[in-house]
C-alpha cells in the first residue's frame, strides 16, 4: 500500500497515520517528524529547517525531495509506505512521481483529510506530543489519561514551536497556497480520497480503511 496524506495542519494526519502504519504494517514517513529529529539532533539539516519551520514556512523543495527519495529506497518501503505532509507543493509532487515512476511504482491512494480554519487552529494549539514515542494528544479532544503525561511511556508530554496561533494561522495560509493545489493534481490522476476531519478519530479511520478496501 503506497499512500500519501494530505490535508492542512491540524487535520488530523499524524493522528491518522499512526492507526493506518499499524494495520498495514509501512512505514509512517513524516517530513515534519525527520525534520524536528534533526533539529533535536542539532544537524545542518535541522539548523535549515528551523528557520522556515519557526516562520510557518515550507522548508525548500530541494531540502525536502533528496530526504525523501532517499528514504523510499530503504528496505521497509518494499511492502509500501505512507507519507504524511509531503508532498506539499506541485513540484515535489511531480519530483515523487519521477522518483517512483523510476522504480515502477505508483501511489495506491491520496487521503485528504480536511477541516475548516477555525477547528484546525483550535487542534493545533492543543496538540501535545510524547518526548519518547511521538504519541500525539489533545487537551481537549484527546487527553492523555494523566494530564501532560504519555499514557504508554508516563513521559512528559510537550507542544512544538510552530503550534502558536500566529504560526498555526500562517501555516493555514501556506497551506491554502501551496499546498491545496495538490487535491486537483491527484483528482486529475483518480487517486483522491476525501475525508472530513470534523469526525470523530475512530470514525475516520473506520471510514479510511473501508474505502482502501474496496
Ligand atoms: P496533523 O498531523 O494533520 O497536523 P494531528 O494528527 O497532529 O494533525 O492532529 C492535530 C490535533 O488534533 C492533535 O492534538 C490531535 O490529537 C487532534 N485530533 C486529530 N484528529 C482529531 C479528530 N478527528 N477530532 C478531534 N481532535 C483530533
Ligand atoms: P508538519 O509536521 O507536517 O506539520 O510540518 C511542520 C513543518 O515542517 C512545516 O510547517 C514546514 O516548515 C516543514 N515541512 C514539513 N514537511 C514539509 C514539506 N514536504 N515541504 C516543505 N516543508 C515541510
Amino acid at each position: 500500500m503506497r499512500l500519501v496524506l494530505l490535508g492542512p495542519p491540524g487535520a488530523g494526519k499524524g493522528t491518522q497515520a499512526s492507526a493506518i502504519v499499524k494495520k498495514y504494517n509501512i512505514p509512517h514517513i513524516s517530513t515534519g517528524d525527520i525534520f524536528r529529529a534533526n533539529i533535536k539532533e542539532g544537524t545542518e539539516l535541522g539548523k535549515k529547517a528551523k528557520e522556515y519551520m519557526d516562520k510557518g514556512l515550507l522548508v525548500p523543495d530541494e531540502l525536502v525531495v533528496s530526504i525523501v527519495k532517499d528514504r523510499l529506497t530503504k528496505d521497509d518501503c518494499t511492502n509500501g509506505f505512507l507519507l504524511d505532509g509531503f508532498p506539499r507543493t506541485v513540484n515535489q509532487a511531480e519530483a515523487l512521481d519521477t522518483e517512483l515512476s523510476s522504480m515502477g511504482l505508483k501511489l495506491n491512494k491520496v487521503i485528504n483529510i480536511d477541516a475548516d480554519s477555525k477547528i484546525l487552529i483550535e487542534r493545533a494549539i492543543g496538540r501535545r506530543i510524547c518526548k519518547e514515542c511521538g504519541a500525539t494528544y489533545h487537551i481537549k479532544f484527546n487527553p492523555p489519561k494523566v494530564e501532560g503525561k504519555c499514557d504508554k511511556e508516563n513521559s512528559p508530554l510537550f507542544q512544538r514551536d510552530d503550534d502558536v496561533e500566529e504560526t498555526v494561522a500562517t501555516r493555514i495560509n501556506v497551506y491554502f497556497e501551496q499546498t491545496q493545489p495538490l487535491i486537483d493534481y491527484y483528482q486529475q490522476k483518480g487517486l483522491i480520497l476525501n475525508i472530513d476531519g470534523t469526525k470523530p478519530i475512530d470514525d475516520i479511520f473506520n471510514t479510511i480503511v473501508e474505502a482502501l478496501e474496496k
